[in-house]
């Protein structure tokens, strides 16, 4: 019998053997394809929303616009611009290249691996794959296994309409991954956490692979003094409770002007009341141990669990030395902080990791330029929380240890593409100034075209 490792290794060269035909380069076969996983997608639809609600509880609002539908408007946008993306581009020359033209190609890099986390089972899977099929790409992905559910529909979803030579999933748990790390491939682009991103990189090490990784971290919300607190509370308790807190740009903790604080609880625990009460619309946590985990950031305070089921819970008053602040909280608990001096909060974050993401309520222009400039984060917003990833034109990505790369749109053709530079030169004139033996008249004429 063979062994996994080595159906997985077979899988890997039939891919290779595939993409040596060249045939992945064409624009029509990429459009072709396409076209082919939209079509799965909606053929499979009711299924993957029937498994969003059973690995995580996921009303179908929730489901499609987060996952399905928008890996379909991401189809939708790359088939409308990779005509454009494909070509190759010229850039301006040299002075001292003569009758030459420059171009950048953006060329398959070829097998890549795409790691999967539990939070948007599907959505962080086919979006990667989107852009990885869009430069020409095989693929082989790994969804996670706490959502066994969603696991299992891609790959019948992927079985159903590609050859595996083409495009293949493999489910399993980190020993799978492990299996699959150890091969070659040209590309690994993972989404998970910063530990097991760690063990990806080294891996990836071992062939020299090009990795992607996107990772999770402590994002900071800030309010300031003069923020218009209902609207900040309403998109807050939006970010922070859409799938249970469970995703990696959701608001961490919160960090509040003292002299608004109780004002911005109060407006928040209206939206809470209002709109997040309800066990039977909320998300539920992924697995028993990750709710053991959560209950250990509450210390005493008391909250009603009903199995995955975690209610929204505030911690107020928190501090730096609490359990809940001393990692990523992936949950639907919010930590509160007060401040007194916005400077104040920029020299601690300052002191802290490069979080995946920063938001920041006020509507002093002043400070918002001050937030903005003095503190690093992946990816951010002004007076909203979130929505940065809706738009297809903002590359999504880390920074330090919340990861490196980034994607959607154009930056996912581009991270699963090789940059390959090349210039055209005339063979009707050869100016000799760069071939021995060399004169004093050469190396002057050199002299003046780099003045
Ligand atoms: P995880 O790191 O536990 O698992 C991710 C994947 O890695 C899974 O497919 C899993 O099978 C595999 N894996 C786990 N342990 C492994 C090991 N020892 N060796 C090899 N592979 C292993 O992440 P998760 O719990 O599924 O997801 C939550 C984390 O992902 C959070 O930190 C969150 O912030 C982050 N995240 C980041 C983004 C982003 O876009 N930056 C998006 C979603 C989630």
């Amino acid at each position: 019998m063979q062994t996994n490792t080595t159906i997985e290794q077979t899988i890997l060269d039939q891919q290779r053997t595939f993409f040596l035909t060249d045939q992945t380069k064409t624009y029509a076969f990429r459009v072709q394809q396409l076209k082919t996983l939209r079509k799965a997608i909606l053929t499979f639809q009711k299924e993957i929303l029937e498994a969003l609600m059973l690995d995580l509880h996921k009303g179908e609002f929730e489901a499609y616009t987060t996952e399905v539908g928008f890996n379909l408007r991401s189809i939708r946008d790359t088939l409308k611009k990779l005509k454009q993306w494909m070509k190759p581009k010229k850039v301006k020359g040299e002075l001292f290249l003569p009758f030459t033209s420059s171009r950048i190609m953006l060329e398959p890099k070829g097998q890549v691996f795409i790691i999967g986390p539990f939070n948007y089972p599907f959505q962080l899977v086919i979006e990667p794959l989107i852009g990885a099929m869009a430069a020409g790409n095989t693929v082989i992905l790994k969804p996670s296994e706490f959502t066994p559910h969603v696991s299992r529909i891609i790959k019948k979803m992927i079985e159903a309409f590609f050859p595996s030579y083409y495009l293949a999933v493999v489910e399993g748990d980190a020993s799978v991954t492990q299996a699959l790390l150890a091969l070659r491939f040209d590309h690994i682009f993972f989404t998970g956490s910063t530990r097991v991103g760690q063990i990806v990189y080294e891996a990836a090490s071992k062939h020299l692979t090009p990795v992607t990784l996107e990772l999770g971290g402590k994002s900071p919300t800030i309010i300031d003094e003069t923020a218009n607190l209902k609207v900040a509370a309403e998109r807050i308790a939006f970010a922070k409770f859409t799938n249970a807190g469970q995703t990696c740009i959701a608001p961490d903790y919160v960090y509040v002007h003292a002299s608004v604080k109780d004002a911005f609880l109060n407006a928040f625990n209206t939206v809470i009341q209002k709109r997040y009460a309800d066990p039977k619309t909320f998300g539920h946590i992924v697995s028993d141990r990750h709710v053991e985990r959560l209950k250990k950031f509450v210390g005493t305070k008391e909250v009603t669990v009903d199995k995955k089921y975690f209610p929204p819970t505030i911690i107020d008053n928190a501090s730096w030395q609490d359990p809940v602040m001393q990692e990523e909280i992936f949950g639907p608990i919010l930590p509160i902080l007060t401040f007194e001096s916005l400077e104040d909060v920029i020299a601690t974050l300052k002191t802290k990791e490069k979080p995946l993401a920063l938001y920041f309520f006020s509507e002093n222009k002043t400070a918002q330029k001050r937030v903005w400039q003095a503190l690093s984060f992946g990816n951010g917003a002004i007076n909203d929380a979130l929505m940065q990833v809706a738009s297809s034109h903002l590359p999504f990505g880390g920074v330090g240890q919340s990861g490196f790369g980034a994607y959607h749109g154009y930056a996912s053709f581009v991270t699963f593409s090789h940059q390959k530079s090349f210039i055209h030169k005339s063979t009707k004139v050869d100016i000799p100034v760069a071939y021995p033996p060399y004169s004093k008249a050469q190396l002057n004429i050199i002299k003046q075209l780099i003045k």
